[in-house]
């Protein structure tokens, strides 16, 4: 297996690792604000209003943690993943996060001057490049190397922001870069 395919292959693991976790997290949290609303609504709340105060309170937070407990249980263990998958970034980080200026001339000449993301429909962007971006983005790990600089407007480069870059984008990168540098391979992930 080559470099570049090593970081294809992570790069689609880390991607779709992390877009099901966010799924997850929003059913659990879709499915606890269902759990709670339902426990308010349901006709046994009426009924528990006859004692003492002390024992409404003891009934419905007994009650509501009944209702919750499995969804509030979910969202705890996608919490500690994410705080998992976060030591874990931090711990890949670049000692040094700006390119150098070798990089800087390197990548714009690379590019040709030009933005190398893409406006819309896939298609690359035509503004004249203005950032040194990191590709794969340097607070999850990726790497100040010449492999993971991309030449990017202003807009393009905000718009992308510190987002893990999709499988797909990889692709089309590649193959773009193909047409005007030859094969040139795209991003690079920090080992631990
Ligand atoms: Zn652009």
């Amino acid at each position: 297996m080559t470099v570049g395919q090593s970081f294809r292959f992570e790069l689609r693991r880390i991607y779709w690792t992390r877009q099901c976790l966010r799924m997850l997290f929003a059913l659990s949290a879709a499915w606890l604000f269902g759990a709670v609303y339902l426990f308010f609504t349901s006709p046994r709340i009426g009924e528990i209003g006859a004692g003492t105060i002390g024992a409404f309170i003891r009934e419905v937070f007994g009650g509501l943690w009944v209702a919750i407990g499995a969804p509030a249980a979910f969202i705890v263990m996608l919490l500690v993943a994410a705080f998992v998958l976060r030591r874990g970034d931090l711990r890949r980080r670049d000692p040094q996060r700006r390119f150098t200026r070798y990089q800087r001339r390197e990548g714009m000449t690379r590019a040709k001057g030009r933005c190398e993301l893409e406006s819309r429909y896939g298609k690359r962007c035509t503004q004249a490049a203005e950032h040194g971006d990191h590709f794969y983005p340097w607070s999850k790990g990726g790497a100040t190397s010449l492999r993971n600089f991309v030449a990017a407007c202003s807009q393009c480069n905000r718009r992308k922001g510190a987002r893990i870059p999709s499988p797909g984008l990889l692709r089309r990168l590649e193959r773009r870069r193909a047409s005007y540098v030859g094969a040139v391979l795209v991003g690079e992930r920090r080992g631990r």
